[in-house]
C-alpha cells in the first residue's frame, strides 16, 4: 500500500492534464471549460487511476474530486458491445448526481460514451427508459439504482469501474448498506475508486472490503481552514435580523444564508422577499424540481440569495459565493466550517458572517474559542452602511 500527501497548494511539478496522460480529446473539453491546470488531488490520483490502480482519495470539499475520478474513469473505459454499463459512479444525493453528471457528460460525449443519471425524487419511468438504451456510465444514488436493478432495468454484474464518491456522506446519511449491497453484486474484476472528504473508521471499512491493494492519496487539509476566509460576528436585534441580511445581500452577488429549520428557511425567504431581496429556500421538504430550479437560478446568477438548511446544502457546489450568513449560529465548529466553506471553494475567498442575538452570545463565544477565532462581536443595525460593503468592518476586526 502506498500513501502520499501534499499541502493544499500542490508542490507537484505537473502543470497540465496532458502531462498526466489525459487523452487529448478530454483535454480539449477541459480547456473549453477553462480547466487547464490540474488541482492537487487530480495531480495525485489521475496517473494511478489511469494505470488501473484502486485509488482512495481524500481531499476537502471543492477540491476537484469529480474530475480526479471522472477523467481516468472515462478514459479507461471501453464501451461494451452488449450495451450494458461498464462504469458506475455512486453519489449520496440527487443534487450531487446531477452535478457529477453535468461535469462528466461533455467529457463522455467527447469520447463517444453515453452516461445515464438515476436518482430518487424524480419519475422512475423516464430513468428506466434511459437505461433501456445502450449505456456506458451510470451516475446514481444508491437507493434508486437498487430500484432499477430490482426491475431488471440494469445490472451491475459487468461493471469494470466503480466509484464511491463522498463516501463519508454516504455513511453519515445511512446509505452504507445500500452501497455495500451494490458493491457486492459487482462480479468480475474491476477497479474501485473511493473519494471522501474524511477517512474515518467506517470509510476505512469500505476500503478494506472493496478495494484491492489501494493507493492512498490525500491533500493535506481535510477541512476548510479558518484562514481561507474572513469572519465577521455581528450582534443584531431579533426584529432587525432579516433586514440585516437584506442589507448584506444587497451589497454582493451571491449569498447563502444558513438557518436551523426548514420552516425557518421558508419564513426567511419570504420575509427577505418582503424586504425587496429575492430569495429562495432549499430544504428536504421541497419538490426536487423546485430545489433544482432554485439552485440553477442561483448558480446562473439570476437569484442572489439562497436560504438553506444544513442538510439541503450538503455537497452542493456553487462557485463564487461571496458571503455565507449564519442566520442561526452553527451548533459546533465543524458545522461552522462546513457552512462557511461555501465561500472558500476552489480557491476563492469570501466572508462568513454570523448573526448573534443577545441570548446567543455565550454559545457563539464558545464557537469562536473552538475555531481559535478572536473576533469582536460588533453590534449593528440594518441601516449601518458597512453592511453593504463588509470590507468596511475590517478596521474594527483587525487586531
Ligand atoms: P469536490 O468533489 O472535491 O467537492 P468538485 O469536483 O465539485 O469538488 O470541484 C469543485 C469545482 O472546481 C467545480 O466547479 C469544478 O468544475 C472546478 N474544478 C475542478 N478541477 C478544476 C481545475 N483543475 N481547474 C479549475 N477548476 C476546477
Ligand atoms: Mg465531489
Amino acid at each position: 500500500m502506498s500513501t502520499s500527501s501534499t499541502p493544499d497548494d500542490g508542490p507537484e511539478a505537473v502543470s497540465s492534464f496532458a502531462e498526466l496522460g489525459v487523452d487529448p480529446r478530454l483535454v480539449k473539453v477541459l480547456d473549453a471549460a477553462g480547466i487547464t491546470a490540474p488541482f492537487p488531488i487530480q495531480t495525485l490520483t489521475i496517473a494511478d487511476a489511469l494505470a488501473g490502480r484502486d485509488v482512495c482519495g481524500k481531499a476537502k470539499t471543492g477540491s476537484g474530486k469529480t474530475l480526479a475520478f471522472g477523467i481516468p474513469l472515462l478514459q479507461r473505459m471501453e464501451s461494451s458491445a452488449d450495451g450494458r454499463p461498464r462504469a458506475l459512479v455512486l453519489v449520496p444525493t440527487r443534487e450531487l448526481a446531477l452535478q457529477v453528471a453535468r461535469e462528466l457528460e461533455p467529457l463522455a460525449e467527447a469520447i463517444g460514451l453515453r452516461a445515464v443519471t438515476v436518482y430518487g425524487g424524480a419519475p422512475l419511468e423516464r430513468q428506466l427508459a434511459a437505461l433501456a438504451e445502450p449505456t456506458d456510465v451510470i451516475v446514481a444514488t444508491p437507493g434508486r439504482l437498487i430500484d432499477c436493478i430490482d426491475r431488471d432495468a440494469v445490472s451491475v454484474a459487468d461493471l469494470r469501474h466503480v466509484v464511491v464518491d463522498e463516501a463519508d456522506r454516504m455513511a453519515d446519511m445511512g446509505f452504507l448498506p445500500q452501497v455495500e449491497w451494490i458493491l457486492r453484486h459487482v462480479e468480475g474484476t474491476h477497479q474501485t475508486l473511493l473519494f471522501s472528504a474524511t477517512l474515518d473508521g467506517v470509510v476505512e471499512t469500505l476500503v478494506e472490503r472493496y478495494q484491492a491493494d489501494p493507493v492512498f492519496h490525500e491533500v493535506a487539509t481535510d477541512q476548510v481552514t479558518v484562514e481561507a476566509m474572513r469572519h465577521l460576528f455581528l450582534a443584531v436585534h431579533e426584529m432587525d435580523r432579516t433586514k440585516v441580511v437584506a442589507a448584506i445581500a444587497g451589497g454582493v452577488g451571491r449569498t447563502i444564508v444558513f438557518v436551523a429549520t426548514k420552516r425557518g428557511a421558508d419564513r426567511l425567504a419570504r420575509s427577505l422577499g418582503a424586504e425587496g431581496v429575492e430569495a429562495r429556500a432549499i430544504h428536504g421538504d421541497l419538490r426536487q424540481s423546485d430545489r433544482e430550479r432554485a439552485l440553477r437560478a442561483f448558480s446562473d446568477g439570476k437569484l442572489g440569495v439562497l436560504v438553506a438548511t444544513d442538510v439541503a446544502a450538503r455537497g452542493i457546489h456553487v462557485d463564487d459565493v461571496d458571503v455565507v450568513v449564519h442566520f442561526d449560529p452553527s451548533d459546533d465548529h465543524k458545522s461552522y466550517l462546513h457552512r462557511s466553506g461555501r465561500t472558500a471553494r476552489a480557491g476563492g475567498t469570501g466572508v462568513a458572517v454570523t448573526l448573534v442575538l443577545w441570548n446567543q452570545e455565550l454559545e457563539v463565544r464558545r464557537l469562536q474559542r473552538r475555531l481559535k477565532l478572536d473576533s469582536p462581536i460588533i453590534e449593528v443595525f440594518s441601516n449601518d452602511p458597512r453592511l453593504a460593503d463588509l470590507t468596511r468592518f475590517d478596521d474594527d476586526t483587525v487586531g
